[in-house]
């Protein structure tokens, strides 16, 4: 579904450039789970950006089913963004003004006109009380983020990220601000709405007792992805390849 092809990023400023992206290759499939490990200063923020066109490569191409998707005009891509993509970071980004359910919906609010969004305000309530009740928050939609935990924060993030229904949720460290049980609960979470949405999930972690979760874990290293990894079928569920965790 997602396909990056020989991509190739370079930060530059003043004198100083750095390669980040060095030539790398991706396919991620329809529904599939995969993580992204790889030490810090590898380039795995820098292809999420990437992947989710919120930057764009200097070299290379990405597709999605078959559709170039890395040289569109500003207008298109943002909106191929939001109809396409959702995001979840380590720091969850809340507004802090504004309830949680308020948060959920605010993606809504800002990709339609004020009429759009009127006119369909109660479906999309809907979805947003039903997207909370799913991440186990359906009791605190009315308080602020400085009322929750971190975890309750990242599974607000999560229902936020997933109200406009995306194809592809990418996750960047999501689990890294979080203690152990409040990050296993994160993976749990995405885990099932991986299989009951059929949503795809790209994760980068450092957590390797999140990894075995996944479908398929990918490495990075100096811009590139290790080892030669071909897609998964999503039904099949394939663990990740022991030696590969092990050697990390
Ligand atoms: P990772 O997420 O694997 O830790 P990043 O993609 O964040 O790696 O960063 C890779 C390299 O690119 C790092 O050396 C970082 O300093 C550099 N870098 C990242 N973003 C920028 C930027 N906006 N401008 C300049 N350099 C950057
Ligand atoms: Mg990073």
């Amino acid at each position: 579904m997602l396909k990056a092809t020989n991509l190739h990023k370079t930060y530059r400023r003043d004198a100083h450039s750095v390669h980040v992206i060095r030539g790398l290759d991706l396919e991620i499939q329809t529904g599939e789970f995969v993580s992204v490990i790889g030490v810090s200063g590898s380039g795995k923020s820098t292809l999420m950006h990437l992947l989710g066109t919120l930057d764009s490569p200097d070299q290379g191409e990405i597709l999605l089913d078959g559709r170039r998707i890395d040289n569109l005009p500003p207008l298109e891509r943002d909106q191929l963004r939001n109809q396409t993509f959702g995001f979840i970071f380590q720091f969850y980004h809340l507004l802090p003004e504004l309830t949680m359910l308020e948060n959920v919906l605010m993606p809504v609010m800002i990709s339609h006109s004020f009429f759009g969004w009127m006119r369909k305000s109660r479906m999309w309530k809907k979805r947003a009380l039903e997207l909370l009740e799913r991440v186990g928050l359906g009791h605190r939609i009315k308080h602020k983020p400085r009322e929750l935990s971190g975890g309750e924060m990242q599974r607000t993030a999560i229902a936020r990220a997933l109200i406009q229904q995306p194809k592809i949720l990418l996750a960047d460290e999501p689990t890294g601000n979080l203690d152990r049980d409040a990050g296993l609960d994160i993976i749990q979470i995405l885990r099932d709405l991986n299989r009951s949405e059929g949503t795809s999930i790209l994760m980068v972690t450092h957590n390797l007792d999140i990894v075995s979760e996944t479908d398929r874990v990918v490495r990075m290293t100096a811009g590139k992805i290790d080892a030669p990894s071909e897609p998964t079928e999503p039904t099949l569920k394939l663990h990740p390849t022991p030696n590969l965790v092990a050697n990390w």
